[in-house]
């Protein structure tokens, strides 16, 4: 029997006023439950506000440098617990053991990273105006941050909204997403910890349209920060625009990467397979769509099956690739797999259950592809999120970064290529938010910006280093004279 969690609201660990549960089970073996946590309701999300805004400004008013120490000690606290924290994500997300200690160890890493800034933040002398006067702006936390997160990161993602919006002087209302709570809680733990003020962080477990619908509503929420996928996500930004919120979307991708006809093709393979297996495909930057030029087209899609066929998949430390997160994430990839072979797509590698075994033995999918696609097929326009590459072939370089544009997304891009004067082409032209050139479309580093193009994101603000902190604070200018 797994143990229950609490909800965290004003320094303490309370039961849910509503009484029900969420029961979380391994994804690689369902049978197994691993964490019970609060099915919270739109009261209990009231009383965390309510804990936030009593909380704000005693630490709007605490020092920067104050602030940076209780995240560094946080940060510090859950190093001592890396292998713990990973062993809880790989139990309720299932990520592959290695990835889901990269993802802790880069969770840690934002906490230190945004402690340094807590000291530096700060406005800008100006020349004054008038004799003996002192001009200047200061920056202002922006009061009370509800942020929402989804369950394909569930520590880092929760870690690099919630560390800048500390830092920056906000008080904070969390909701993880509920098929992996269990590592944002640890965030919370560690920072109670370490100091931080009973109020000025309150994580609330539950349903998105209860506790998330009353945290983008309520009055007392000044900014909305959430991702998610594009068709939750643009229904929140609507609801949090129209109940007058600063919001910020961070939503799906579709993400491609393009094979020049001067890469090499075992290169461009690994960059591929790299960026469309990771995570189980489940990352909102994952490489789902190949465009091949022509003149290598045969000899890439080879090695791409070669590398799909020899991952090695399976739960825990002792394989490549875990399962997907629940049921219905597996099906759904099932789903477009049935859809791309109706839609006339071959598939050339995977496409089933490892061994055509049952989802009761674990929510495991063969990494696939699909060649022969046509950019206008399902496969080539909607975000999967599972490991399935779509290859598109093309005859030239410019109908290639036609065909990488052609999606409503625009999250990450890639580029293989010898050719200089094509890379910078593609830098130019192509509409993501996120380019790079012999690289896989997936991986990020915490101290540039991250965010998308078109449906992928609201686009006015980025997240991730020193642009992740301008959407937690305010600039007011002073004339003292
Ligand atoms: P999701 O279903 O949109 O859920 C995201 C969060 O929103 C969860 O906490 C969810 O709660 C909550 N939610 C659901 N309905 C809501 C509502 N009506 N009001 C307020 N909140 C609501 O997304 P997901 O399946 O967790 O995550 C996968 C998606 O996230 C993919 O599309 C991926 O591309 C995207 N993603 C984007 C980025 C990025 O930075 N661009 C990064 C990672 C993932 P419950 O869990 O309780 O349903």
């Amino acid at each position: 029997m797994s143990k229950t969690t609490y909800n965290y609201v004003n320094g303490e660990w309370i039961e849910s006023e509503s009484g029900d549960t969420i029961e979380v089970e391994n994804p690689a073996n369902p049978n197994e439950a691993v964490g019970r946590y609060q099915s919270s309701s739109a009261t209990d999300a009231t009383a965390a506000v309510e804990a936030a805004a009593a909380a704000a400004d005693d630490w709007a008013s605490t020092p920067g440098p104050e602030r940076g120490r209780i995240l560094r000690a946080a940060g510090t606290l859950l190093e001592e617990r890396k292998d713990e924290l990973t062993d809880v994500l790989v139990a309720e997300e299932g990520k592959a053991h290695a990835e889901a200690g990269g993802e802790v160890q880069r969770a840690i890493d934002i906490f230190h990273y945004f402690a340094g800034k807590a000291a530096d933040l700060g406005g800008t002398m100006k020349s004054p105006s008038a004799p003996n006067q002192n001009l200047y702006t200061r920056t202002e936390p922006v009061g009370v941050a509800a942020l929402i997160t989804p369950w394909n990161y569930p520590i880092a993602i929760p870690a690099w909204k919630l560390a800048p919006a500390l830092a920056t002087g906000n008080a904070v209302v969390l909701k993880p997403a509920s098929a992996a709570p269990g590592v944002a809680i640890e965030l919370a733990r560690a920072l109670d910890e370490a100091g931080l003020p009973d109020g000025v962080l309150n994580v609330v477990t539950g349903s998105g349209s209860a506790v998330g619908t009353e945290f983008i509503e309520h009055d007392a929420v000044d900014a909305v920060s959430f991702t998610g996928s594009s068709e939750v996500g643009e229904m929140v930004y609507d609801r949090a625009t129209d109940a007058g919120k600063r919001v910020q979307t961070e939503l799906g991708g579709k993400n491609p990467t393009v094979v020049a006809a001067s890469a090499d093709p075992a290169e461009a393979a690994d960059i591929v397979a790299g960026g469309g297996f990771g995570t189980t495909g489940q990352s909102c930057t994952a490489c789902s769509r190949a465009i091949v030029h022509e003149d290598v087209y045969d000899e890439f899609v080879a090695e791409l099956v070669d590398r799909a066929e020899s991952i090695d998949v399976g739960p825990g430390a002792d394989h490549e690739m875990g399962p997907q997160v629940s049921e219905s994430e597996l099906e759904s990839t099932l789903d477009y797999i049935e859809i791309a072979e109706n839609e006339g797509a071959t598939l050339a590698a995977g496409g089933n259950t490892p061994d055509g075994e049952a989802v009761e033995t674990g929510y495991f999918v063969e990494p696939t592809v699909f060649t022969d696609v046509d950019s206008e097929m399902r496969i080539a326009q909607e975000e999967v999120f599972g490991p399935v590459v779509a290859v598109i072939k093309v005859s030239d370089f410019d109908e290639g970064l036609h065909v990488a544009n052609d999606v409503h997304y625009g999250l990450s891009a890639s580029i293989v290529t010898d050719d200089h004067t094509e890379a910078n082409r593609f830098i130019d032209e192509v509409e993501a938010g996120v380019v790079k050139v012999n690289d896989k479309t997936t991986g990020l580093e915490l101290h540039v910006p991250f965010g998308g193009f078109k449906r992928s994101s609201s686009e006015t603000w980025r997240e991730q280093g020193d642009e992740g902190l301008e959407f937690y604070t305010i600039e007011k200018t002073v004339y003292d004279s």
